[in-house]
């Protein structure tokens, strides 16, 4: 173990059940000793509370702004590099140790707020990645960094939810472009950084650990906590002495290793976090997995149902398992289901458990399958999910309809697909973390600090819209879209470039973009369903608008590829290499190693969100809600959020909503809609300024956009649908 973990000492109290967090008495010793006023800076720093809160961030970056950047916003690190000069300096600033202690009132008030236990059933909430900051490298893109804005909603609304995840010791990739335009991975080891997580002890002062039959061997995991708010986060880690070096990297990488390697994740999530809610006197009413990924903890649950009642069957179980479960599936295609060859499951199963479930091998392997009748079927989680949840639910409306067809072959005696048991909770983003805090100070100025609850009242926060000024907002993201254009210059500035000129690296980035032209972000997964080519099938009609001298347009690019999707990264080359004698390679860039920072510096910062997905492969999507939070207008294939979203006002629609065409007439149909839309609807509204210098038409829509969009888009409208009508019965 690393010698930082080495100098942390954790005393929680015995886990008594769900409320113990915020009564835990915990000494977190850093590597050097705070001046007494900077104290408090260590208690923030343990628990992300300060990365939703503009004010919170302030204060890290308020100690050291260069140092900040370079330990790329991670409290910790900055704490322990920063010098003691300049800690020193910051101890006797007056103004800021009185922020400092405002802040620190806020966030013991904050902790401190009682549960309103009586209303809401006790919540386990299970997924395989968490995107809550940076500074936590647990995610890999949608799917994390929707549970990271569960669970901050669900802190905000003061929930009793419990989390659980996996550490993975190496995170998810870094992405690099070499020189000739192709996609390079890097991990970072972070164990050699510092990570807010405290290791987890019981009363008798020893490590919790839980064990996993795996492969013939009991693997342990050791828990680490993270504070999300009021919300533990518990990660399990198998990187501990007992085991042997394979089994030591079973939590090694996100998504990154075969498919063994995958189930034997997946046990350790699933049965090993039923284990450890356990083990922690965490009793949970509702356990939620969020995607297939923990689906093996039903059969957790079921063993210990059956230990408990030796004269019970399976069936049983079920009935007793079933009304404690609730799903949600993320993917509206067969193929992105997690499914394994029932030899590689009957490897990493062994015999005792099939048996202690009271099941035969071949029943055992028929809860993964769709079609009872096929027994060659591969064992899928999200029909083992499906069987053993009394609750499934997809991720749009839309995504709750393709789903029930999906998934209809489970239902043999289902006359159609409406019948299907599958609803829907549209996904929303958490409005903290996510609006600009230039547009939050705005809104605190006019209703006070607490705007966000005014965000859950749709109509009360239509009104206050509609009473901010035109110049407000303007100005407000205009400011942003410069501080976007910075962030751009920075990332892009190389000191030498490669043989292709690309368009992630310049030599000279002062000509790169110009705040007063119309800015286009597209930043999503490179994967072919996210169409990345659609905007390139006519280059020439494409330039001729980023060309243009009176209202040209310029495009921001990010995005990662899947390691081992050689497609995708060929995509991306291609993107890299377009070389044109047009002012294309200072209008257009591509920003490397998309994450949550790039993230937010694109949907704070951009005119217009794109997104050009093939219906009906996009089941939510969720940054076209965190831009249209901050006044970015969306550009979109009417699919996933945006069919519920779009009014006709609050953005742009690309193409119909149905059509009976093939891919490649769909493709061609969606890209001459899209070049239409911008050449005659958005580079026009954008262009027309009044005589105060104001596109007002523009502004219109960004208004109508912000009043409609913010309050139904919200994760605190999301959990709040979960509570009723999923997590209550
Ligand atoms: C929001 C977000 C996503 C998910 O956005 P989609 O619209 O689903 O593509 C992925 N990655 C990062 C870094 C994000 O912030």
């Amino acid at each position: 173990m690393n010698e930082f973990f080495d100098t942390i000492s954790v005393n929680m109290k015995p886990a008594t059940g769900l409320a113990h967090v915020s009564e835990s008495q915990e000494t977190f010793e850093l590597h050097r000793v705070l001046p007494p006023a900077l104290k408090p800076l260590e208690a923030i720093s343990a628990n992300f509370y300060w990365s939703w809160n503009p004010d919170g961030t302030q204060l890290f970056r308020d100690l050291d702004p260069t140092l900040w950047d370079i330990c790329e916003q991670n409290p910790r690190l900055l704490l322990k590099k920063i010098n003691k000069l300049r800690l020193w300096q910051r101890a006797a600033d007056t103004e800021y140790v009185e922020r400092l202690k405002r802040f620190d009132a806020k966030f013991n008030e904050y902790l401190a707020a009682k549960q309103h236990e009586a209303s809401s059933p006790r919540i386990a909430y299970f997924c395989a990645e968490y995107g809550v900051h940076n500074s936590l490298p647990n995610y890999s893109g949608g799917l994390g960094i929707l549970a990271g804005d569960h669970l901050k909603s669900a802190s905000d609304l003061n929930l009793p939810l419990t989390a659980v995840g996996l550490l993975y010791r190496y995170g998810y990739f870094r992405q690099r472009i070499a020189h000739d335009g192709w996609q390079e991975e890097t991990y970072n080891d972070i164990f050699e950084s510092e990570l807010a997580v405290s290791p987890v002890y019981d009363s008798n002062g020893e490590r919790v650990t839980i064990s996993v039959h795996i492969r013939g061997r009991e693997v342990v995991a050791q828990a680490w906590l993270a504070r999300i708010g009021r919300i533990p986060l518990y990660f399990l880690d198998t990187n501990v002495e007992q085991n042997s070096d394979v089994d030591r990297l079973i939590t090694g990488h996100l998504y990154g290793g075969d498919t063994e390697t995958r189930i034997v994740q997946e046990k350790i999530l699933g049965i090993g976090g039923v284990r450890l809610l356990d083990k922690l006197g965490v009793a949970p009413d509702v356990y939620h997995l969020n995607e297939g990924h923990a689906a093996f903890s039903t059969l957790e649950l079921a063993r210990e149902f059956l230990k408990a009642n030796p004269e019970a069957n399976f069936a049983d179980a079920v009935e007793n398992v079933r009304p404690r479960c609730v799903f949600t599936t993320h993917t509206p295609v067969a193929a992105g289901n997690d499914m394994f060859a029932p030899a590689s499951l009957t490897a990493c199963f062994s015999e005792k458990f099939i048996t202690s479930l009271k099941l035969t091998t071949d029943e055992f392997l028929a809860l993964g399958r769709s079609d009872l009748s096929n027994n060659e079927e591969y064992f899928g989680m999200t029909p083992l999910a499906i069987r053993m949840c009394r609750s499934a639910n997809g991720v749009s409306a839309k995504h709750g309809e393709v789903s029930r067809g999906l998934w209809l072959k489970m239902f043999p005696d289902l006359a159609d697909a409406d019948a299907v048991p599958i609803t829907s909770v549209t996904n929303g983003v958490h409005a903290p973390t996510w609006i600009a805090p230039l547009f939050q100070s705005l809104y605190q100025k006019h209703v006070g600090t607490d705007w966000n609850e005014m965000v859950r009242d749709s109509d009360a926060w239509a009104a206050f819209i509609y009473r901010l000024s035109d110049a407000e907002i303007w100005d407000a993201h205009m400011t942003l879209k410069s501080l976007l254009i910075s962030f751009i210059r920075e990332r892009t500035r190389a000191k030498e470039t490669g043989l292709l000129n690309t368009i992630n690296e310049h030599e000279d980035t002062r000509r790169l973009f110009s705040p007063e032209l119309l800015t286009i972000g597209f930043a999503r997964r490179v994967a072919a369903y996210k169409r990345w080519d659609l905007l390139f099938t006519d280059l020439d009609r494409l330039l001729k608008m980023v060309d243009d001298a009176d209202r040209p347009v310029q495009f921001v690019f990010a995005g990662k590829a899947h390691p081992q999707d050689r497609t995708a990264k060929t995509i991306l080359q291609e993107l890299m290499s377009i070389n044109h004698e047009s002012n294309w390679q200072n209008r257009a860039v591509f920003l490397p190693d998309y994450d949550q920072e790039v993230a937010k510096y694109l949907v704070q910062g951009v005119d217009v969100w794109m997104n050009v997905p093939r219906r009906p492969m996009e089941a939510s999507g969720t940054s076209g809600m965190k831009a249209a939070m901050n006044g970015a207008l969306n550009c979109s294939i009417l699919d996933g959020w945006w069919i519920e979203g779009y009014n006709g006002e609050n953005g742009f629609a690309i193409g119909d909503l149905e059509a009976d065409l093939s891919d490649e007439e769909m493709d061609a149909a969606d890209a001459e809609a899209l070049y239409s839309t911008l050449e005659n609807e958005l580079i026009p509204a954008y262009y027309s300024h009044d005589e105060r210098g104001i596109p007002a038409e523009w502004v219109r829509r960004m208004r109508n956009s912000l009043a409609t969009l913010t309050s139904q888009f919200s994760s605190d409208r999301m959990v709040t649908d979960y509570l009723s009508n999923i997590y209550t019965d």
